[in-house]
């Protein structure tokens, strides 16, 4: 059975067609540039940091970018949080369907634990309803065994913390909607031949000539 990461559901939830060339054909098309060097570099310095590895060596080869980031990274309030775990891989059962994926940071205060993501790009749109934000939440909550849980983005670029409490209405709330698109997945079978996000998406040459050939 699959286990659906956030990545996977919005996949889908913006064309049906591009999840099924991504993750049922497996079809990967050439990138033309690299945007997510600097979030990775900036996410693999918080977790050595955090596990209190010694990253004077990496601190030193940032850019003047980067180093201007991190900086914002360790002194934010929640990144300051006692530690519990980093680039954390948890998954749990949603009805008949598995979910997860990997959260940057899991801290606590008192009996509240924080998921922390970091962000060097932008924010989602509607944080409350992010797949990632449904997924993660529901995760911890079920490894924890309590819904006293605050999801934290943290958007460096802007220098602002996106909140979301966690409480039962919403691990209902976030459970039927998971449901819903995991059932959507699995039962899909029409793909749309036409789509808003066409113009930007990366499967587009090779979907119109696929469509053609079709
Ligand atoms: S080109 Fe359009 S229809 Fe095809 S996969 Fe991309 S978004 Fe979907």
């Amino acid at each position: 059975m699959n286990n659906f990461s956030p990545h996977m559901l919005k996949t889908f939830k913006e064309c049906p067609r591009k999840y099924y060339y991504k993750y049922i054909e497996k079809i990967s098309p050439p990138q033309k540039s690299t945007p997510f060097e600097k979030g990775k570099k900036i996410h693999a310095l918080a977790n050595y940091y955090l596990r209190g590895e010694d990253i004077t060596k990496f601190e030193k080869i940032l850019t003047h970018d980067e180093n201007a980031l991190w900086n914002k990274l360790k002194s934010n309030e929640y990144f300051q949080k006692t530690y519990v775990n980093s680039e954390y891989t948890l998954t749990c059962k949603i009805g008949d369907f598995w979910a997860g994926g990997r959260i940057d940071a899991l801290m606590k205060d008192g009996n509240r634990h924080y998921i922390l993501d970091y962000k060097t790009g932008s924010v989602p749109e509607n944080p409350e309803t992010d797949y990632q934000t449904m997924v993660y939440l529901l995760a911890v909550s079920e490894f924890l065994k309590n819904n006293n849980l605050t999801f934290v983005y943290i958007d460096l670029k802007n220098s602002l913390n996106h909140k979301i409490e966690f409480n039962e209405e919403q691990k209902n709330q976030y459970t039927n909607e998971l449901i819903k698109i995991c059932t959507q997945i699995t039962d899909e079978k029409i793909f749309p031949e036409n789509h808003k996000r066409c113009q930007f998406c990366e499967y587009n040459k090779f979907c119109y000539s696929s469509s053609a050939a079709g």
